[in-house]
Order: C-alpha cells, then structure tokens, then sequence
C-alpha cells in the first residue's frame, strides 16, 4: 500500500480551527494539509454536508498525527500565564463580566429591518455598580 496517499487526520467545523491543528502538526515536524476550508468560507452551512473541514497528513504520519491532536496541552497554557487574575472595577473594585453594550436595540432593529441600524460595543461590565469599560 502507498504510504505517501493523503488521509484525514482530523475534522473540524471551521477553517481556524483546522489551521490551529494543521500549525500544531507542522510545528512537530508533521507535513499537514487542509482540505475544503475555502469552500466552508463561502458557505459555511456545508460544513456539515461535507463533514467538516479537514486536516490531511500522509498516511505513514496518521498515528503520530493523531497522537498530537488528541493530546491536551491546556495545562501547559496555565502554567505559563496566570488565569486566577480577574479584572476588576476601576470605579469600585466589583468584578467585571463580559458584555456588549446596544446589543438589544440592535437585535430588535435587525428582527424588524434585516439588518443592524445601532452600533454596539463588546466590552466588561461591573456586576456591582454597571460600569462598561470598553476593550
Ligand atoms: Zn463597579
């Protein structure tokens, strides 16, 4: 059997994530491909039909391929950065939630129009006092 044919190590939903997966590969010395993301890109309903975006290796790397993919670097992310750091309130030090500031107004103009009349900001909100910090 041809070891050098291209087989499906990994599907995705969305064409970063298979990127994420094809870099992860490369950066372990795996040559990777992805197939169908710019299909995906323009209609991303076929996903589904299409089974996704995928990530190609040549055969002779599937379990190696595979190996990398499954594994779980999470804990590598937190040792290196510090996730127990919350952002607080600059006005009275409550705790700060993600929010977006105009969402409502939006939604309804765009139920009602088609399409978005108002702006709206992302940004962290205080659960305490409601004060909107933009980010
Ligand atoms: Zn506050």
């Amino acid at each position: 059997m041809n070891k050098n044919i291209l087989v499906t190590a990994a599907r995705y939903s969305f064409p970063h994530e298979a990127e994420l997966a094809r870099s992860s590969l490369e950066a372990k010395g795996i040559t990777a491909f992805v197939a169908d993301a710019h299909t995906i890109n323009m209609q991303w309903l076929y996903s589904n039909a299409l089974g996704g975006v995928r990530v190609q290796v040549y055969k002779r790397n599937l379990e190696a391929a595979q190996a990398i993919l499954n594994t779980d670097y999470s804990s590598c992310v937190e040792s290196e950065v510090d996730c127990d750091e919350e952002p607080k309130c600059s006005k009275c030090g409550g705790v700060l939630e993600p929010y977006t500031k105009g969402k409502r107004p939006a939604f309804v103009v765009f139920i009602l129009f088609g399409f978005p009349l108002f702006f709206y900001q992302h940004g962290l909100r205080c659960t305490h006092c409601g004060y909107f910090t933009q980010t």
